[in-house]
């Protein structure tokens, strides 16, 4: 098998004795082959394209034609194919003009054994001569693909000299630097850059040349035909000379101006957002008003970059008085210098730009000092002194309370974004104002009672703890003797202004090294450090309340007399914290009530209580499996829709002998013991059987949440507890949580851990009774929770006193402003639940909608579910 196919062999012949010699000679080629053969013009050039011969092979001389034709129309229509003559005679002369027309070879016919190799070198030939022609051709078309790509390339591509004369530039470069490339032919590459980085060049072309090396994204900024500056990114190799000596260089500069603008001004703007927040964090850091100033500038200077940061802000008459500073002291003395001065205002009315934003309520921005105007000339040949270049100045509040001023070296371009993003943080500063002015105030009310203004009881708390490291301590709980009945009877308006009274003629019986707190309604609390026995602290106290009673109080024009009637204990002896010695002392006053004495101090005949108490502990560990719990459900109701949507779960005990148990009896009992983990669990079980069922019969949104207590969140198997009853709900959970605040902020990490935890099991937090406990804010904008439960001694006061209607107000306007739900508890009036839905509360609880009562009931009531029918 040969795979190449036979070769086709064309012969110009009229006779075919000769043709048949020919083609005996051509069986020693070796090969097979076929042939066609003509002898007139016209079959020749049909046998061309039809038969598409490899070799020809012609007479020369034939009757009616002629070799010299039959090479011409092959030339002609098959110039590739290689055309040999076979010829009787030949003079030499004519086989020299044959070859030159282009004939390969000749061979005599008396010769013919020459033939086969005369065929192989002819195709041979034939074979190279194609070859040339088709790397030509590609050669011509490489080229002329290069030329174009270097044509119309946006980028500058271009050959020098050592010396950066141009010897070869595309086009790009018009668009680039405005030069048509032959202008920049033999001219100096160097003398369109700008000066320093011209003697750059300068400086390091010759170091490159000499070290035979290129160069590779090197930024060079040059100058525009009109005068603009573009700034190009070069790459370049050495073009070399025969000997390898760098004759200069070939390369492509890219015009990235554009890019770099870009990229410098997301740069800024990062920089704007990363003081912004920075910023948050800040304001929840800050304690009071002129901290937050300091950290505002600080952060304007450290994050945003700025020179400095200027806080101003109206002062005893002065337009506007320095109040925070952070950057260059050059800057800030100035500023501070500023104010009463003659640079405030030129005679022209101009202002410097601080005190016009403050006085327009609008941005005023200083791209360029330097040619800046509407500015009294002092300050702006001041301020350059100092280093400024650009300003910004942004009044803060609306209206304008201050104004925030940012100090930049170099002049800026301050656009649209950065606007915007610089507009943001200036409100946020006023929220954040606004915000420490209110927590200020709820920090106040954490550690001061409401009423009397007196330290509350967790003042009380720390303080005594620091009075017993130092010694004995007595600790005193005081009553108002009769207190509910002088309420009840003139208003809780004369109660209050009692109550204040008391509380002052409180403060200035105590002496100087006693604490007074005010614990809550007519409870007082009084220590001090104690020298003598209890015998002797006793007598103490006694004097002081005999000492009150001395003189009535006048209230609202009308004598009254009050009394106080207390209990005593003595710390360490009857207890090693505050905690415990407010108890027992409370132990003891109520033992004194019963035996009728003014004050009574706690007696280890007293201990008798805590025996009964494990009496009652002992009862409550059984209850659970005694099945002694029941849950109470009490309605609340969504202020929007005026429905039912939701009910709280409360516990209830009934003891076989004692009947139903209030839980704030037992449920201090449970937290001391432990027992509360699985008490709560079996209230998380109950409830979310009972609200499945409700859901079962058409309530589908309706939820239940169940109060969690302190020792419950603390413990580790809670959430994993929790995960199993109420995973698989999440999307449309049941339960929610309620919490006392007070437990979550002593351990703020690992409440926000379990917080978040129950939210993703779908759970809504709430946080209970709040404004009791350490209600700090900053702690609370940290925490994820759904919702607050006003405490229902505000809400009872509501419409009564105006105290407790403007904390309310202040704590719905607060718990909107981070988002958060706000419920009120205890609502038992129509008064109350008016007022809470114009201070726009969003849920109401309490007698008034229903009390709490057990399942069936609670159905039948508000779901209009009656299992008996
Ligand atoms: P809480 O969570 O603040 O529950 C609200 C209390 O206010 C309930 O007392 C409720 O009966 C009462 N209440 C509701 N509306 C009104 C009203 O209009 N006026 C008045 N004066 N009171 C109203 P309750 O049921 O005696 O529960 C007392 C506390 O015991 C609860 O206070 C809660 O802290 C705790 N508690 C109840 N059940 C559970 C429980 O399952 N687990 C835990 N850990 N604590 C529970
Ligand atoms: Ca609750
Ligand atoms: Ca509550």
């Amino acid at each position: 098998m040969n795979a190449c196919p036979p070769l086709k062999v064309l012969m110009v012949e009229d006779s075919p004795a000769d043709a048949e010699m020919v083609l005996r000679a051509l069986r020693d080629l070796g090969r097979e082959f076929e042939h066609v053969r003509v002898a007139s013009e016209s079959r020749l050039r049909d046998a061309l394209s039809d038969f598409a011969p490899d070799v020809v092979l012609s007479d020369f001389s034939m009757p009616g034609f002629s070799g010299q034709e039959a090479l011409e129309v092959v030339r002609v229509m098959a110039p590739h194919v290689p055309f040999v003559y076979v010829s009787g005679t030949i003079g030499e002369e004519l086989a020299i003009l044959a070859l030159q027309r282009g004939a390969i070879d000749y061979v005599l016919k008396d010769n013919l054994r020459r033939l086969p190799s005369a065929v192989e070198r002819a195709l041979g030939i034939a074979r190279d001569r194609c070859e040339r022609q088709h790397i030509e051709q590609a050669l011509r078309e490489s080229e002329e693909r290069f030329r174009s790509i270097v044509e119309n390339s946006k980028d500058w591509i271009w050959e020098n000299e050592r010396d950066t004369r141009t010897t070869y530039s595309n086009s790009a470069i018009a668009r680039i630097l405005g030069y048509r490339p032959e202008e920049l032919i033999d001219t100096l590459a160097v003398e369109h850059m700008l000066e320093e980085d011209r003697d750059e060049v300068r400086r390091r072309i010759p170091e490159l040349v000499a070290a035979r090396q290129g160069w590779s994204r090197w930024r060079l900024r040059w100058r525009h035909r009109n005068g603009g500056i573009r700034v190009l990114e070069s790459t370049a190799v050495p073009r070399m000379d025969a000997n390898g000596e760098v004759i200069g260089y070939r390369g492509v500069d890219q015009d990235v101006t554009d890019r770099l603008h870009h990229e410098a001004r997301i740069r800024h703007l990062a920089r704007i957002h990363a003081v912004l927040s920075a910023l948050g964090n800040t304001i929840l850091r800050a304690q009071n008003r002129a901290e937050l100033m300091d950290h505002v500038c600080k952060v304007a200077v450290d994050q945003g970059g700025f020179k400095a940061a200027c806080v101003g802000e109206p002062r005893d008459g002065q337009p506007l008085a320095l109040v925070a500073g952070y950057g260059d002291p050059r800057v800030v003395e100035l500023i501070s210098t500023l104010g009463e001065g003659a640079a405030d205002c030129g005679d022209d009315g101009a202002m410097r730009p601080g005190v016009r934003a403050f006085c327009e309520g609008r941005n005023v921005i200083v791209r360029d000092f330097s040619c800046a105007q509407g500015m009294p000339e002092g300050f702006r040949r001041a301020a350059m002194e100092a280093g400024v270049a650009a300003q910004v100045a942004l009044p803060i509040g609306n209206p304008a309370w201050g104004v925030l001023g940012l100090y930049s070296g170099s002049v800026q371009e301050f656009d649209e974004d950065e606007l915007a993003l610089l507009q943001r943080m200036t409100d946020e500063i006023d929220y954040a104002v606004d915000f420490l002015a209110k927590s200020e105030r709820l920090a106040y009310l954490a550690y001061h009672n409401p009423v009397t203004g007196l330290p509350n009881r967790s003042a009380f708390r720390e303080q005594v703890a620091s009075l017993l490291e130092e010694g004995r301590v007595a600790v005193a709980v005081l009553d108002v003797t009769r207190f509910a009945y002088i309420n009840e009877s003139r208003g809780r308006g004369f109660g209050d202004a009692l109550l204040r009274e008391i509380g002052a003629r409180l403060r200035w019986l105590v002496e100087p090294d006693g604490v007074l707190a005010h614990a809550e309604a007519d409870s007082f609390l009084v220590a001090y450090p104690a020298n003598g026995g209890i015998q002797a602290e006793q007598d103490r106290v006694d004097a002081l309340l005999e000492r009150f009673q001395h003189v009535g109080f006048i209230i609202e024009d009308e004598q009254i007399h009050a009394e106080l009637h207390g209990g005593l204990a003595l710390g360490p002896d009857h207890g090693r914290d505050a905690e415990v010695l407010e108890r027992n002392a409370m132990l003891a006053l109520a033992e004194g009530g019963k035996r009728g004495v003014r004050l009574h101090a706690f007696t280890e005949e007293l201990q008798g209580r805590v025996a009964r108490r494990m009496e009652l502990e002992r009862d409550l560990r059984r209850a659970l499996d005694a099945q002694e719990f029941e849950l109470y459900y009490q309605p609340k109701l969504d202020c929007k829709t005026h429905r039912v949507v939701a009910a709280e779960a409360l516990l209830r005990w009934r003891h076989p002998r004692a009947g139903l148990v209030s839980p704030a009896e037992f449920i201090p009992v449970l937290e001391e013991t432990g027992m509360i983990v699985a008490v709560g669990h079996w209230v998380m079980r109950t409830a979310l059987e009972t609200v499945k069922r409700w859901r079962g019969a058409g309530h589908d949104d309706f939820r239940v949440c169940v109060n969690v207590s302190p020792r419950e969140l603390r413990n580790p198997r809670f959430l994993d507890d929790c995960r199993e009853l109420l995973q698989g709900h999440a999307a449309a959970q049941m339960i929610d949580i309620e919490l006392t605040e007070s437990l979550l902020m002593d351990d703020i990490q690992h409440s926000v851990q379990s917080l978040e935890a129950l939210r993703q099991l779908g759970c809504e937090i709430a946080i209970d009774d709040f404004g009791t406990g350490y209600s700090s804010l900053n702690y609370l904008a940290r925490l994820p929770v759904d919702m607050l439960k006003i405490d229902q001694s505000f809400v009872a006061l509501i419409t009564e006193s105006p105290q407790s209607l403007g904390l309310v107000t202040n704590i719905i306007n607060l718990a909107h402003s981070l988002s958060l739900a706000v419920v009120a508890e205890g609502v038992e009036t129509e008064e109350q639940a008016k007022l809470l839905r114009l201070l726009r509360c969003d849920v109401l609880q309490g007698y008034l909608i229903g009390r709490p009562m057990p399942e069936e009931p609670f159905a039948r009531q508000f779901l209009g579910i009656d299992a008996t029918a």
